[in-house]
């Protein structure tokens, strides 16, 4: 998995305060993609274990409540998969309580079995591509209004799609 940068206070992504991690790569090139910069499968940084260790450790710095969003890039792109679903699993074993977002450009109802393995360690998901035609800046948590922010734990316990209220 490769990641563009790790952001310690991050308002604009998440929920309340939150630490952002923005993996890097991106397979789906939207047209008006606010992010062009994390398409480039070339660039970035590998993410390490050390990577990983500063996110556990400052996740809580300075007796801030923070939660963890994870964006791109692509998450869930089969290059950066692996590598965010042990980011989620290894932070949600530690942090059981503390709430992780993700933004992807894929449809949750076309993930593959993999990518379906990152959902039990997820509370927040906006999925779908950013579409410059329905583009809506008055949107929380969304860029257009095709995506959709799913409340991850409903949908699962419902067995189907449930919109997170925001
Ligand atoms: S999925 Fe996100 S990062 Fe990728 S091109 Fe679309 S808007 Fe940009």
């Amino acid at each position: 998995m490769k990641f563009s940068k790790i952001k310690d206070n991050d308002i604009a992504n998440g929920l309340g305060i939150t630490m952002s991690l923005w993996t890097q790569g991106c397979p789906h090139h939207c047209k008006g993609c606010f992010n062009g910069e994390t398409w480039d499968f070339e660039s970035g940084k590998v993410f390490t274990e050390d990577d990983l260790d500063y996110i556990m450790k400052n996740i809580n710095k300075n007796s801030v409540q923070r939660d963890l969003s994870i964006l791109g890039g692509e998450p869930l792109c089969p290059e950066n998969v692996d590598g965010v679903i042990e980011v989620c699993e290894k932070f949600k074993a530690k942090f059981p309580s503390k709430k992780i977002s993700m933004w992807t450009g894929y449809i949750v109802e076309d993930f593959t079995e993999k990518q379906k393995e990152v959902l039990k360690y997820l509370d927040v998901l906006v999925d779908g591509p950013f579409q410059q035609e329905n583009r809506n800046l008055s949107l929380a948590m969304r860029g257009s209004s095709n995506q959709r922010v799913i409340d991850v734990k409903k949908s699962l316990t419902e067995n189907k799609i449930v919109l997170f209220e925001v």
